[in-house]
């Protein structure tokens, strides 16, 4: 198949629906989860739950970047924007994140906070504007944190003094461990998230199946993709299998896209990381190296003190960690909208609550 129609095709996927339905007869309950923002939006967008039958569910895990930042780095990152001189940077889905007592959309009218679409954008502000000091807010998973090394990495060449990168950038797999070990969740089997593969590749989920005896399916986007990627997960668990397939083949390399790796592996090291509604999860974040601390805001600043008070209502963490859905929270669609979002996983185009109020609504 080469054309994104060719992947929506209706018939092949009430075929596939078909063989699952066959497939998962006598299984028992299957909770499959999704660790991908793209794959929530596109599990609720094509209506994938309906084709699926009763004992098949598919649950939506800590797959949403923005989601997963807790509230105290939104927090500080607010804080920055009161230094002389800050100008902090960030990603446009980080705005409308609640802090405790403002966001840092609320902070952009005072000219202090900017959106851009890359890290590189910031650096090059930063080499125009040399009486300013620029922070980039650094979140995403493996896929986003290569575009940010690079970015250092140019940062350095420059000999730049004025640009920094506030670390929220988080490892996948760590998460996929911790998930895994709770029997609240009981997941069967985990559809792992394509563009984080398409950097990673297949080995590092090899330890998620080998020591909790879980399937993993690296899915592709669209619906004939996960249909074809749940279809995967039931005939491993039928043959008792817990091993690492590659459904997106066309895209995931088996050992990942090395050169990205290797940028990665040198600006960035291994550290623990705390993830909203998760706690801290050990090695499962990345801070700067130390050939690279020049460009750390953490180790060149100190950082305002702040006061992060807890959700209120929201139920943010139990939606990440699978154990509650949109649906269970008392807020969703009421007080919590896209519009006056309560927690984060309502702001981000890949939260789920997010997904359920647009498809679901
Ligand atoms: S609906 Fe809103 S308040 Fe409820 S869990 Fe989702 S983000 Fe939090």
């Amino acid at each position: 198949m080469k054309y994104i129609d060719e992947f929506r095709n209706l018939d092949i996927a009430a075929k596939i629906s078909g063989l699952i339905k066959e497939d998962a007869k006598g299984l028992g309950e299957m909770n499959f989860m999704e660790v991908c923002g793209t794959h929530t939006m596109a599990v609720e967008r094509f209506g994938i739950r309906q084709m699926l039958p009763e004992n098949i569910r598919l649950i939506s895990g800590p797959g949403c970047p923005v989601c997963v930042t807790p509230k105290n780095y939104v927090d500080k990152a607010i804080a920055l924007t009161s230094l002389e001189n800050v100008i902090v940077f960030s990603f446009g889905d980080m705005l409308k994140v609640p802090g405790t007592n403002s966001s840092l959309f609320k902070q952009k009218s005072k000219g202090k906070v900017r959106i851009v679409y890359s890290a590189f954008d910031a650096a090059l502000f930063a080499e125009k504007n040399q009486d300013k000091k620029i922070v980039f807010l650094g979140i995403g998973f493996e896929t986003t944190t290569p575009t940010v090394a690079a970015t250092v990495k140019y940062a350095k060449k420059k000999k730049m003094k004025n640009f920094f990168v506030y670390s929220g950038h988080k490892i996948m797999p760590p998460a996929m461990k911790l998930l895994a070990s709770d029997k609240r969740v009981n997941i069967k089997g985990f559809l792992c998230p394509a563009h984080v593969s398409a950097i990673i590749g297949m080995k590092p989920y090899v330890k998620v199946c080998e020591e909790y005896n879980i399937p993993c399916v690296i899915a592709g986007f669209e619906p004939l993709d996960i249909l074809h990627s749940v279809l995967m997960l039931i005939r491993q668990a039928r043959s008792k299998k817990a091993e690492v397939e590659n459904q997106y083949n066309r895209v995931v390399k088996f050992s990942g896209n090395i050169e990205a790796l290797r940028l990665i592996d040198e600006v960035f090291s291994i550290n623990d990381s705390d993830w909203r509604g998760i706690g801290v999860i050990k090695n499962s974040g990345l801070i700067l190296s130390k050939g690279y601390r020049e460009f750390d805001i953490e180790k060149n600043i100190d950082l305002p003190e702040v006061k992060t008070s807890a959700d209120k209502g929201c139920i943010c963490g139990s939606v990440l960690k699978g154990i509650k859905t949109p649906l269970d929270c008392a807020l969703f669609s009421k007080k919590c909208t896209p519009e006056n979002p309560y927690g984060a996983c309502m702001v981000s185009s890949e939260g789920a609550c997010a997904a359920y109020y647009r498809y679901r609504k």
